[in-house]
Formats: structure tokens, sequence, C-alpha cells
């Protein structure tokens, strides 16, 4: 057989290199998480290889028995985590997944209000560049400017003001717990259909850990690749009444042949998340994110609505000397990996590109078995790292307590947990 590290040395050397690089830094970017190795083996397999347009049982090829298989163990599974009467597991991500909800029950130019992106809304929430900002009527709620909560009340009047044919609940930089019910009111109120886009808190949800949308949206659209700890890819949960409709969207609406090797890696992360070890993770994850932001308030930082419900939490660097692409930069040297964000009435922010925030997110230092002391030493190191910029004896100090942090937590703590078991 041949082995990748003799065909392709280079593709191999830079694989190498990236999972050293993933070993030997912290990864505080809060979309991203360490599937674990059994995910990953089956997204390396030859289903890559297989045509299945269509769905289990109603293919367009021959030769679908065994993708057959994997693709309704994903459905299956996925249905029983979330309590979901019908599951698509095919798109091949959290983007194509929000298409495929808008297309299948949306007209161009039809009203979408959904969370500013500035709040912590998603680009597929109606940023003008994305399809949804191209092809609807935006408006948008945000955040309480005295709270950093959302605005119910806000939302509550613009729904009643625009009239949205959709709401979507949801977004990629929010630190508090969504109130789905309160949305599934307002929802109704205007007539709207509501759409829950969970793609951050899946995994929580599935952990039980932030209340479940499903009983609440019409939709609910996720990432399988975030808190959820499965392969990159997307994924839609609908009442049955909609599941024709969302189904022929998906395929052949807006996809081709789905990724067989990703639908079987898809069903191998459902199982993990169905184990108690998933469940402890996804808690620890929250726990983790209330420490380190409790350890942040301590030392004299401003976190966007004071704190955090879920895996993830905004630090506003207004009050420091640093922006948040500086920030991001600075700490890059010293082995942690974050990312800037904008933070919610950020005037100072020139653009979007250097605002004054950082994100931090809790999901892979959680996988690889970091518990409160650890990520306390985390924030200790971001301290020290931004309140030092120029010294090079505290970077020196910084790295050093990161490669004491990462040595001590492989990647792969998760095989570990399962195998404890
Ligand atoms: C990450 C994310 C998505 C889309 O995910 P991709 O897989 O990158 O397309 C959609 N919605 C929200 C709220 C997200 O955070």
């Amino acid at each position: 057989m041949i082995r990748l590290e003799n065909d392709d040395p280079e593709v191999w050397q830079a694989i190498q290199k990236e999972t050293e690089r993933q070993q030997n830094t912290i990864d505080l970017i809060a979309s991203e998480n360490i599937c674990s190795p059994a995910v990953q083996e089956a997204q390396g397999s030859s289903m890559t290889n297989k045509y299945a347009e269509g769905y289990a049982g109603r293919r367009w090829y021959a030769g679908c028995g065994y993708v057959d298989t994997v693709e309704n163990l994903a459905v299956e599974r996925a249905k029983k985590i979330f309590g979901a009467e019908h599951a698509n597991v095919q798109p091949n991500a959290g983007s194509q997944a929000n298409m495929a909800v808008c297309f299948s029950v949306l007209k161009p130019g039809d009203r979408i209000l959904g969370m500013d992106l500035s709040h912590g809304g998603h680009l597929t929430h109606g940023f003008k560049k994305n399809f949804s900002g191209m092809m609807y009527d935006i408006t948008h709620y945000g955040v309480k400017k005295e709270t950093g909560y959302i605005d119910y009340d806000e939302v509550h009047a613009i729904a009643l003001k625009t009239k949205p044919h959709m709401i979507i609940a949801g977004a990629s930089a929010y630190p508090r717990i969504l109130d789905f019910p309160r949305f599934r009111k307002i929802a109704d109120e205007v007539g709207a259909y509501l759409m829950a886009d969970i793609a951050h808190i899946a995994g929580l949800v599935a952990g039980g850990v932030h209340p479940s949308p499903v009983p609440y949206a019409d939709f609910v659209t996720t990432t399988t690749h975030k808190t959820l700890r499965g392969p990159r890819g997307g994924m839609i949960l609908c009442k049955q009444k909609y599941a024709k409709q969302i189904d022929s969207m998906v395929f052949p609406g807006i996809q081709g042949g789905p990724f067989m090797h990703i639908i079987a890696a898809k069903a191998v992360a459902f199982k993990e998340a169905m184990t108690e070890e998933f469940k402890q993770c996804q808690r620890q994850t929250v726990q983790n994110a209330k420490a380190m932001a409790q350890e942040f308030v301590k030392r004299g930082y401003s976190i966007v609505s004071g704190g955090t419900d879920n895996h993830l939490f905004l630090i506003d660097l207004r009050n420091k000397n640093i922006t948040g692409k500086e920030a991001q930069m600075l700490l890059e040297t010293t082995d942690i990996i974050l990312n800037r964000n904008t933070i919610p009435f950020d005037e100072k922010g020139a653009s979007a590109n250097e605002p004054n925030g950082i994100r931090i997110g809790t999901p892979t230092v959680t996988s690889r078995g970091m518990k409160e002391a650890a990520v306390i030493r985390i924030a200790d190191c971001i301290d020290k790292a931004l309140s030092q910029p120029n010294d090079s004896q505290t970077k020196e100090a910084v790295r050093k307590a990161v490669r004491e942090l990462c040595a001590a937590h492989p990647l792969y703590e998760i095989e570990a947990c399962q195998k404890a078991k």
C-alpha cells in the first residue's frame, strides 16, 4: 500500500507539522475542538470514494448498501440525541444547512430577523456578502448595551414592525443562554418560522448543559465539528412535516453527492455524544469557561455581559492599550491561539478587521482534559502577555507555562477518557 509519507512527503510533512502545532499550542478558538481518532479514522476511510446521490434506500447509484448503513446510523443517532422528529445529516457544513432551510421555506426578498453580526451573529444570518444578505431582506436584533444580554423586547418590537417570514435564534459569539421559548412566542405572534442555529452550542445541548431548541423551533441547524466534537460538517433537525421539503432542498436543491466518509464520521461522533464521558466533558467545558471568565474579571478585564453561561466569553479590550488583532498576534507568539472578535457597541472599532475584542472558548482545552486549575493558569498567561507585550522574559515564561500545560494534556485525552471507561 502506498503510504502518504512516501507518496507525497510535502503534504505528509505539513500534516505532521499541523498535528505537532495542535499538540504544542493552546487552542482557545471557540468554534474548534479535537475530534477523536475514531472519528478521524471514519473520515479517512474508503467511503470517500462512493457516490450516493439521494437518501438511504432511494439512491441514484448502485452499490450503496454500506453507505446506507452509516447514513441510517447517523440519522437515528442524531434523532435520539436531540429528540428530533427528522434529521438530515448531509449538509456539508453549517452554512449549507442554513442555506437549505432558507431556500426550503423562503422566497427571494422575504424578510429575515437575525442577530447582528457585530453583536455575535453569524455570516449566514444576513451579512450582505453572504447568500442570506444578498437574497433576503434582513433586519437585525442585538444585545442590550447595559447588560450584554439579548434584548428580547427589541426582538419583539422589531418583529412586530417588520413582520419577518423567519426569525433566526443563534450566534457565534454570544456567551449567554438563548431563550428559545421566548423566540417561539415572538415568532408565533407574527407568523414567522423559527430557525435555531446551534452550530456553537450543539455539544452543550447534547450534554444537557444548554436548553434544547428542538421542542420550539421549526428548524434546528448545526455544525458537527464545534462543541459537538465530530467531523467538519452540518446537519438539520426538523419536525416531520418539513422532512420532505428539507431533504429535497439539501439534495438535489443545493448539493450533489453527499460526503459519505463524513457522514460515517458523524455517526461515530454521535455515538460518542451519547456517552456519560461526553456529557461530563460538556459540563466541564462550561465550568472551565466560567472559571476563566471569573479570573479575568478578578484581574480587571471587562467581559461582555460580565461572564458566561456556555463555552465561550468575550474580552472587551477597550480599557486596555491593545486591539483585538494585536492581542491575537501577540498571543500567537506565545503559542496561545485565539481570535479577535467584534464586541457589541464598539464605536472605536474602525472595521470588522480591527475590532477591540477577543473571543475565548474552552472546548478544545477541555477535550484535552484540562480542568479549572489549568485554565486559570492559561488566564494568568494571557494576562501576563497582554500586560507586558514588549518584555521578552515575560514572553519566555508564558511560553514555558504553555509548553508544560500542553505536555501534561495530550491532544487525544478523549481517547484516554474512553479507554478508561
Ligand atoms: C460556525 C457557524 C455556522 C457555519 O458553519 P460552517 O460549517 O463554517 O459553514 C453557522 N452558524 C453559526 C451560528 C456558526 O457559529
